[in-house]
């Protein structure tokens, strides 16, 4: 029986990952540390879990910036998945103070705490992002792609990715980092992208686009996401410590082309696409190759975009009381939600 510790579980890859992992693997245990930021919820994790302190897994309330926490969860767990981290673009321009601290600094801590007390630690993967490349240089992102991260959040990630790798350089701890394309699926936050189309959509809102919807991303359906990180963990470890893999589908589409197929899958109106200026620091494009997961590790992505879109609205559709309460975030100025004046 294993101890997997998940930063970030609450929130949306990591409360998918934390289900995977708990239906996949019975007899390990999963204990989950977050801070519960508006980011995270609680009815993302499985019931039994938030209840009670049981065999199967357990939730701590606690932030990675925690160190006393950290070193004694760190100290009684077998693998370590972080994910824990600010997340969105958008506040992070407004105000990135916040995300230097977690991203970077709650990932030193949790670092820290598996050179110094993590003896039993067989496996430390680092979720990082594919952010961290900024703008494409080449056709298709390879993990030696350059690292210019264009938004705070992306800087923040970046230093969080370089310190994870200079600490698997100068302390050999067993980190392996994966680079996720963007993902989507269920429970994530409404402010981003394809739930903030999805429920406009179910709002009879109009979707609301930034500059002409030309930036153009790679979507990864976030089971594909969970089954990489399950690969990773159960890989031998001469093949996958101190490297960097990428997560993504080698196709990406535009924020226009997303607008319209969210549309005509919900059978809604074109004409309520609205275009608003440009976010600073937008990437134009990412689309990653895969080719070394795949290779290493056999990892293919397995949802097309338009199965993990159905299945996404299904989700949305079903758990309407469950995002609504999300909302208020959404209706207020995103600096008046930071608590900062202009
Ligand atoms: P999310 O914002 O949905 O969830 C983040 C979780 O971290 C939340 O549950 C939040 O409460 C928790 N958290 C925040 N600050 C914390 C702190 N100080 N201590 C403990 N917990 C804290 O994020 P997500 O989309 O699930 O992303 C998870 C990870 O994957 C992040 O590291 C992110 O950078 C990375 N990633 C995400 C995507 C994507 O498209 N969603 C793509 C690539 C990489």
């Amino acid at each position: 029986m294993r101890t997997i510790l998940v930063t970030g579980g609450a929130g949306f890859i990591g409360a998918n990952l934390v289900h995977y992992l708990m239906e996949k693997y019975p007899l390990d245990r999963v204990v989950v540390l977050d801070a519960l930021t508006y980011a995270g919820a609680v009815e993302n994790l499985p019931p039994d879990m938030v209840r009670s302190h049981d065999s199967r897994g357990s939730l701590w309330y606690g932030d990675v910036c925690n160190a006393a926490l950290v070193d004694t969860l760190v100290g009684e767990a077998d693998v370590v998945i972080h994910l824990a981290a600010e997340t969105h673009v958008t506040r992070s321009i407004h105000d990135s103070l916040q995300f230097f601290q977690t991203d970077v600094l709650g990932t030193q801590t949790i670092a820290n705490a598996v050179a110094r007390f993590g003896r039993n630690i067989k496996r430390f993967i680092h979720v990082s992002t594919s952010e961290v490349y900024g703008n494409a240089v080449a056709n298709m992102m390879d993990e030696n792609h350059p690292l210019n991260p264009m938004s705070p959040y992306a800087s923040a990630k970046c230093g969080a990715d370089r310190l994870i790798y200079s600490y698997w350089a100068t302390y050999k701890i067993p980190v392996v980092i994966v680079r996720p394309f963007n993902n989507f699926g269920p429970m994530q936050h409404l402010e981003k992208l394809v739930p903030r189309f999805i429920t406009s959509a179910m709002l009879d809102e109009p979707l609301t686009v930034h500059g002409g919807g030309v930036a153009a991303r790679d979507f990864v359906y976030v089971e594909d996401t969970c089954r990489a990180i399950d690969l990773v963990l159960q890989a031998p470890g001469e093949l996958v410590h101190g490297e960097v893999f990428n997560v993504a589908t080698g196709e990406h589409r535009t924020i226009n082309e997303i607008a319209h197929d969210i549309i005509s899958e919900m059978h809604y109106s074109p004409a309520r696409i609205e275009f608003i200026g440009d976010r600073p620091g937008q990437v134009v494009r990412h689309t990653g190759d895969w080719s070394k997961i795949n290779r290493v590790l056999g990892w293919k992505p397995s949802f097309t975009w338009h199965e993990g879109l159905k299945r996404t609205i299904d989700w949305y559709r079903e758990n309407t009381e469950r995002w609504s309460r999300q909302l208020w975030l959404r209706r207020i100025p995103i600096t008046s939600a930071m608590g900062k004046k202009e």
